[in-house]
């Protein structure tokens, strides 16, 4: 029997990704950074988001000081805990890409697992994976934070390259070897990739 109190109109149903996008008048994408520490995945998300934010593009940068310090505060190292972390970043990532907004992430995420469930939750057709592939080398050359010494001291464990394996992606949308790259480069690859992709 139809009552009149279950039919919907259109005007009641929440708005679509399709009309965030024709809102900013631009198409949302994911693109995932995965690498070693000190690779540059924060460098070259932060000067891509810049550049694509000149030309008019809504972008939104997940990283670990945005993640870490607030939704995932509860979270630590261990096996699960890492994966849950993934699968929150891949969650709010969503969100993100479901208002229309140009998401980036630049986590280590270091197995294709994780990376797999990041690209499930998001959806692979809008999932950009860039492979930051500098060699680890170059990445303990470098040091940033001072945590590899501490790793080869055996003050970190679990640490990625070096007390825990890294997977290479099989098939990256793209590979960036910061070694043989300036941040300029890497950036211009980036958006003969995206332009065409998020631009209406
Ligand atoms: P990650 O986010 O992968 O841990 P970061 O971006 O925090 O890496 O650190 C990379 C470091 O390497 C930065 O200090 C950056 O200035 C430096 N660096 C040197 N050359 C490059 C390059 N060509 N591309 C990106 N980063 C570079």
């Amino acid at each position: 029997m139809e009552n009149k109190n279950n039919i919907y109109p259109i005007f009641d149903r929440m708005l679509t990704k399709q009309d965030k996008e024709e809102l900013l008048g631009q198409r949302s994408v994911m693109i995932w950074f995965t690498g070693l520490s000190g690779s540059g995945k924060s460098t070259i998300a932060i000067a891509l988001e810049r550049e694509l934010h000149k030309r008019g593009l809504l972008c939104r940068i997940l990283d670990g000081d945005n993640i870490r310090s607030g939704i995932n505060n509860n979270l630590g190292f261990s096996e699960a805990d890492r994966i849950e972390n993934i699968r929150r970043i891949a969650e709010v990532s969503k969100l993100f890409i479901d208002s229309g907004i140009i998401t980036i992430a630049a986590f280590i995420s270091p197995n294709n697992d994780v990376r797999e469930m990041a690209a499930n939750i998001i959806g692979h057709e809008q999932f950009l994976e860039v492979y930051v592939s500098t060699p680890l080398e170059e990445c303990e050359k470098r040091d940033v934070k001072g945590l590899y010494a501490k790793a080869r001291k055996g003050e970190i464990k679990d640490f990625t390259g070096v007390s825990a394996p890294f997977e290479a992606p099989q098939h990256p949308a793209l590979a960036l070897d910061t070694s043989m790259l300036t941040v300029e480069q890497s950036v211009n690859k980036l958006l003969e990739m995206i332009l065409p992709k998020v631009q209406m």
